[in-house]
Order: structure tokens, then C-alpha cells, then sequence
């Protein structure tokens, strides 16, 4: 039996046209470096999203599901560029500034990117791909930044600013009815493992997603809300939280360019944002930032904290000043949100740690399993370890295969039988806690046993001498890999590697504790700030490293 509902598409026209009529007042607040940021309605931003869309159609030609491309940072254009370009039934792809330049060009090029709307501030990055860049029909400059840098460039792409482009244009735009499961968005992952690949979201996807964003038992915004953006437009949609705040009114505040720990500092402490996105590093740089200026950061009621994982150290250094860290796991094929550490209900803060400290459990809309080396699917019970798969409505079910071409399916990415490997090795509990011990290709294999780095590097950064550590698997001949511990000490404090190894020992088997170490003046990291475990082991492999073996 059929049933009688209607059957609305769930696109993101919805989510635009809500926000600016229910949510008008909602703002988005922009850090300019000014005194005074810039503030913008979600009616203001509403009107200029579908100016910017009779731009980029009666001006720009954009009239089908071309490819409208971003290069910018977490501000008011960007949010209009979101909204707009998916709901005139364009695809809205975020360019990664902070990716290698021959990556962008791989990744725009097999996107076939024909607009780009770009931040001046960056004009310095994109003028010197643009010769590269034969599809760019079109480049839309906002905000401050010399325009010169465009001057005698080779390229065929017409330039615009974008406040000329929509001026004067009208404030509605007839958005079409679109098949739901249309792309809205794309996205490349940062090419950690390989060629970057492209994520395709779906309208539906989107909405959904933003719904569960949304949700209390995930990031819990409402109009009385403001949170504090870091997390980049660019990486992963912003977490889904720019289509999510329009759904029910959030304020943004956008840091833009401004994304060193003493401005984040200081507008939290003027704009008192009341929640917070952004990944560990950021984090580790706030607090030193604020151990050494203190600040007011009282407002902050919870922040959501992922993209790696989560430090309990830092988790706990944040208690003390009274910000609480949920921790959450999700990668560009999951949206990204895949779980969140809220703790059930009816617990004393003791045993709240124990969940905190997870990645979290998962919502409806996302099915999980854990699947042994065997390929064998393992039971929930918080200590067989193996290889996280998920599926759902906003979880990819293949990759981008370039225009006019099939989606792509890698076998070690997606199972025969429809869910998405992820890469990351875990137990999940008997109530739906994920826990994650490693990825595949991080996890040392010592002796027929896992050792897990990540809990390792907790275990390492929980001593009040080291502040960073990483470990990775090197090459042993007896044993096949053991771990080699990098670790970035306080200020002051000298190497007792005998010591530090002692200290894992009170919280780790005698098995799994290091016996190869490094001192590092930092941890390399990728574009995206996670810890770059395949550039530390080539140090290794290239004898870079001083290692001292115990
Ligand atoms: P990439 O795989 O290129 O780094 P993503 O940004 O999609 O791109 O990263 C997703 C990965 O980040 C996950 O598969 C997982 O390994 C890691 N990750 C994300 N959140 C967490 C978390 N809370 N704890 C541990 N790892 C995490």
C-alpha cells in the first residue's frame, strides 16, 4: 500500500527560503579586522543569494548543473554562494585553499569548474593557476585583495566583483523544482591517501544532514544560539553547519581570514558565541593562547570538536576553564557527521568521562558495523576491533568519476554489498558507542597483534611534560612494525624517554610501549591541521629523524 503523503523534495531552496522569512533576524557576523565586524541578516543574506543566482544565470550563463566554484574563507559571501548555487540547480564546489597548488588544479580541472568566486585575499593563490584552469569561464572577486595580481594572466576567464554582479538585481529568483537526489555540493577529500576524490551531495543528503545537525542529540542550535564557525567552508561543508543555521535561525559568526588563536580569542570573548566547530589543533592553540592572555570564553555552553581525535588531556584542560568538548567523528563521505559523544542520560560526571571520551554514538540516519580482517561483521561489545563500515542516506555510495563519466566504486572504499569502508579501525560498544583505536594504515602490527597509536598518543599527551606526540609504525625485524614515538615537550622541560615510557606503562601493556623515540620541535601536519603520519615516516625512512632506541 502506497501511502497518502505528499512527496516535497527535500532541496535546498527549502532551507534558503525558510531562513530568510522565519529566521530573518538570525545574523551572519563576519571578522573583518575592523572594530566593528560585519553583520548581515539571513533576510539580507536571503535577498543577496538570489541576486547572486540572477547573476550567475542572466549574466554568467549558469543555467544547468555546472560547476560554481569557491575559493574562499567562513564569511557572509561564501554563505550566500551556499545557498545560492545549489538551490538555482547549480553544483556548489569548495575549493581547499590549503592544498597544494597542483592538487587544486587536478582537483578543479576534473570537476570542470566554470566559475570561481574567489576572496581578493587569495587572488594571490588563484592568479598563478589559472592558466591551468582551461574550464574557468568566470572569476568573481569579493572582499579586499589586490585585483592587479589578475592583470596579463593567460586565461580566457572574465573577471567580475562581485558587489557589481549582483547589484541591482531582484531579491527572488523562480528556483527550480529539482529531483531531490541531484547534486547540490561536491567536495575532494584532502588526498591524505592518495588522488583527492570527489564527494557528490545530494539535495537530499544535505537536507537530511542539516536536520540532524540540527538535532539535540548532535549540535543542539537554536535561534538563541550563536556558533562560532572555524571549521572551513571549504572542509566538508563547514560540518553541514551553514545549510543547518538557515533550517533554524543560528547565528554565524565567520572568522574569515582570522583564524589565529589571539583573534579567535578575542571575538569570542566580544561576540560570546555560545557554541563552536573546529578540530583539535585549533583548540590546542586557543588554550595556549588564553593560558597565557587570559580571556572570557564563558559564553561557549559546548563546542564540537573532530576531524581527529580528540585528546582527553585537552578535553579535560577545557573542563577546568569551564567550556565543554563534545567529541565527534565523520569524514567528507559521511557529510561529515557520523556520531557525537553526548553520554546517555542519568550518569554522574565520573561516569559521563568514560563516553565523553569516545567518538560517540550514531544517530538514526547512520548504520554501522565493524568488520574483522576476516571479513567477518564482529559483534557490539566495546572490544573487538576492526574495520568501521556505515551506511545512510547522507553517506557516499561511490565517488565523482569526472564529467560525463560513471560514478566510481574502489573496491577498498565501498563493500559488494552497498556500505562505506572507512578506513578507520574501532569497537563499537553494546549502546552504540564508537570507539576508534587507529586507521588501517596507521595501525602497527606488532607480532600478530594491533597496537593502537591513538591511544598511545593520548596516553602520551596526558603527561603534563609532552604537549603534542604522534606515533607511527616503523619497520622491526622481529616483530614486523613497532611504534616510533615523535613527541613536541613543554617549554623547559628536557627528554627522559625512560620516564616517559614508564608512564605509558601505568595505563598501557608493556607489549605496546615504544622503545624507538624522536623529540620533535613540532608534529608535521596536513593542510587540515591532522597529524601528517605518512610525512613522518618518510623522515624515518630517509634516516631525517635522531632516533633513540631503548
Ligand atoms: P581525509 O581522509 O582526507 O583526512 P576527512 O577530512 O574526510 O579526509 O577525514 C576523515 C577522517 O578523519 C576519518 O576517517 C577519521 O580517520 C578522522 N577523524 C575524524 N574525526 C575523528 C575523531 N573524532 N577521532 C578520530 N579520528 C577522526
Amino acid at each position: 500500500m502506497l501511502s497518502t503523503m505528499q512527496d516535497a523534495p527535500l532541496l535546498t531552496s527549502r532551507i534558503l527560503e525558510h531562513g530568510r522569512r522565519i529566521h530573518g533576524k538570525s545574523q551572519v557576523i563576519t571578522w573583518t579586522g575592523a572594530p566593528e565586524p560585519d553583520r548581515r541578516s539571513f533576510a539580507e543574506i536571503g535577498d543577496r543569494a538570489a541576486q547572486l543566482a540572477n547573476a550567475l544565470r542572466d549574466e554568467l550563463g549558469v543555467d544547468g548543473d555546472q560547476r560554481v566554484a569557491t575559493l574562499m574563507w567562513n564569511n557572509a559571501e561564501h554563505v550566500e554562494a551556499y545557498l545560492a548555487i545549489p538551490s538555482m540547480g547549480a553544483v556548489l564546489h569548495t575549493l581547499n585553499l590549503r592544498l597544494p597548488a597542483e592538487q587544486l588544479v587536478w582537483i578543479a580541472n576534473h570537476a570542470a569548474d566554470g566559475v570561481v568566486i574567489v576572496n581578493g585575499s587569495l587572488l594571490p593563490l588563484l592568479a598563478p593557476l589559472l592558466p591551468h584552469l582551461p574550464t574557468v569561464e568566470h572569476v568573481v572577486v569579493s572582499g579586499p585583495g589586490d585585483r592587479s595580481l589578475l592583470d596579463g594572466v593567460d586565461s580566457r576567464a572574465q573577471v567580475h566583483e562581485y558587489e557589481e554582479l549582483i547589484a541591482g538585481r531582484p531579491t527572488t529568483f523562480d528556483w527550480p523544482e529539482l529531483d531531490e537526489r541531484t547534486a547540490a555540493a561536491m567536495c575532494y577529500t584532502s588526498g591524505t591517501t592518495g588522488d583527492p576524490k570527489g564527494v557528490v551531495f545530494s539535495h537530499r543528503s544535505v537536507y537530511l544532514h542539516s536536520m540532524q545537525v540540527s538535532m539535540a542529540e548532535s549540535m543542539s542550535l537554536t535561534d538563541r544560539d550563536t556558533t562560532l564557525v572555524v571549521v572551513p567552508q571549504f572542509h566538508v561543508n563547514a560540518w553541514g553547519i551553514p545549510h543547518a543555521t538557515f533550517m533554524t535561525g543560528v547565528n554565524m559568526l565567520m572568522p574569515d581570514r582570522f583564524l589565529q588563536p589571539a583573534p579567535l580569542a578575542e571575538m569570542i570573548e566580544k561576540e560570546r558565541p555560545t557554541h563552536a566547530a573546529a578540530v583539535p589543533t585549533i583548540w590546542h592553540g586557543l588554550l595556549a593562547e588564553v593560558t597565557a592572555n587570559p580571556r572570557d570564553l564563558s559564553s561557549m555552553r559546548m563546542v564540537t570538536i573532530g576531524g581527529s581525535s580528540c585528546p582527553p588531556a585537552l578535553m579535560e584542560a577545557y573542563d577546568k576553564i569551564g567550556v565543554r568538548l563534545c567529541h565527534a567523528w565523520g569524514m567528507t563521505e559521511t557529510s561529515p557527521l557520523g556520531t557525537m559523544a553526548h553520554p546517555p542520560a542519568g550518569l554522574t560526571p565520573e561516569e559521563e568521562w568514560s563516553y565523553r571520551v569516545t567518538q560517540g554514538r550514531f544517530p538514526a540516519g547512520v548504520e554501522a558495523r565493524v568488520v574483522g580482517p576476516g571479513g567477518d561483521v564482529l559483534p557490539w561489545d566495546g572490544e573487538s576491533a576492526g574495520e568501521l563500515e556505515v551506511r545512510g542516506p547522507w553517506i557516499a555510495a561511490a565517488y565523482f568519476g569526472g564529467v560525463d563519466a560513471e560514478p566510481v566504486r574502489p573496491a577498498d572504499k565501498f563493500s559488494e554489498d552497498g556500505w562505506l569502508k572507512t578506513g578507520d579501525v574501532g569497537v563499537i560498544s553494546a549502546d552504540g558507542y564508537l570507539t576508534l583505536t587507529d586507521r588501517v594504515k596507521d595501525v602497527i602490527k606488532s607480532g600478530g597483534e594491533w597496537i593502537s597509536s591513538i591511544a598511545l598518543e593520548n596516553a602520551l599527551m596526558a603527561h603534563p611534560e609532552v604537549v603534542e606526540a604522534a606515533v607511527v609504525a616503523v619497520p622491526d625485524q622481529k616483530w614486523g612494525e613497532r611504534p616510533l614515538a615523535t613527541v613536541v615537550l613543554a617549554e623547559g622541560a628536557s627528554v627522559d624517554y625512560a620516564a616517559l615510557r614508564a608512564f605509558l606503562g601505568e595505563s598501557l601493556a608493556s607489549w605496546q610501549l615504544p622503545e624507538r623515540w624522536v623529540l620533535v620541535p613540532e608534529v608535521p601536519k596536513t593542510n587540515i591541521g591532522k597529524f601528517d603520519k605518512r610525512a613522518i615516516r618518510r623522515q624515518y625512512a630517509d634516516g631525517e629523524l635522531e632516533v633513540t632506541k631503548l
